[in-house]
């Protein structure tokens, strides 16, 4: 088995992005990305040319952002990645988030696909309930690289950490994927544009096929990053081991290591780059995730107890 790295959210010519596939999917490769989804809006874009030459092209994996504009006659921002889905998904007409989850979602598992509910907290549009009460999409993003995603919450609304852990105590798995959106591939990069190389995740494979990642991905066998690389991850019900892989830079990183339980409570907390635990004790899941004294950031996959 092997650890490879993908972006599964940007955006070409073919929506809103400001550069080609050919472009984009080159920027990808040059910066050692493994496979990328090609999400455009309501458009599924294919490089036929990347099917046969992995030298050249990171593995595609075939990918829409369904995007619903509109819920009951008003403006709505509803997006949901079609990941591995083999035919364009029109969006219907919804009266509410729900309603649009659990079509777009059916949708998606019919194609034998992965949905992931994008940007909870862009315009503050999706809910924890909108979720929980909802059909169960595979994912949904912690972490977006666009700059209006508003990951962090505010004062008045939750972080998408919280939105997880009230989805995870109400006894439903998700998964949390951390993504760049990226729209913008010219010009400057500044955290005022929506640039890629923000926000991937690490997938547990044999192989470097689109059939073997997103089975590996519907199992949860995957970790989110923002800039946290581990070099081992070992999990089981009862045990958990993990080694952040040291990175280069001249000052040596600092690691916090949380593992958090029911009610998105810290059940423990530790500093440095290894972690030996045993989940003895704690209440209905476990997740992890690490903090770099950087700022960036990994997301282990929760699982219940
Ligand atoms: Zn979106
Ligand atoms: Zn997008």
């Amino acid at each position: 088995m092997k650890w490879y790295k993908g972006n599964i959210h940007t955006h070409t010519t073919n929506s809103d992005g400001d550069s080609s596939p050919d472009h984009v999917a080159s920027w990808y490769k040059d910066n050692q990305y493994d496979f990328l989804v090609l999400s455009d809006h309501n458009h599924l874009t294919i490089l036929e040319e990347s099917k046969t030459d992995l030298d050249k092209w990171p593995l595609l994996v075939p990918g829409e952002e369904i995007t619903i504009r509109e819920i009951n006659g008003k403006p709505a921002a509803l997006h949901i990645n079609g990941i591995g889905i083999k035919e364009l998904i029109t969006p219907g007409v919804y009266e509410s988030n729900i309603d649009g989850i659990n079509d777009v979602v059916d949708k998606v598992n019919m194609q034998g696909g992965l949905a992931s509910i994008n940007h909870p907290n862009y315009q503050w549009w999706v809910s924890s309930d909108d979720i929980k009460y909802s059909k169960d999409a595979w994912a949904f993003e912690v972490f977006n690289g666009h700059m209006h995603s508003n990951n962090e919450g505010s004062l008045h609304s939750m972080s998408t950490e919280e939105i997880w852990d009230e989805i995870l105590s109400s006894g439903k798995l998700i998964y949390g994927v951390a993504s760049d959106d990226a729209h913008h591939f010219t010009e400057e990069f500044s955290s005022s544009r929506s640039n890629p190389g923000r926000g991937w995740i690490y997938v547990k494979s044999n192989s470097l096929r689109v059939e073997e990642i997103i089975e590996s991905m519907k199992k949860g066998e995957f970790y989110s990053s923002t800039g946290v690389e581990l070099q081992e991850l070992e999990i089981s019900k009862s045990k958990i081991y993990l080694k952040i892989k040291d990175r280069p830079p001249k000052e040596k990183q600092k690691y916090t290591i949380r593992v958090i339980h029911d009610s998105g409570v810290v059940f423990f907390e530790k500093e440095g780059d290894e972690l030996e635990f045993d989940t003895n004790g704690m209440k209905k899941y476990c997740r992890v995730v690490i903090r770099s004294s950087e700022g960036v950031n990994a997301w282990i996959q929760p699982f219940f107890l």
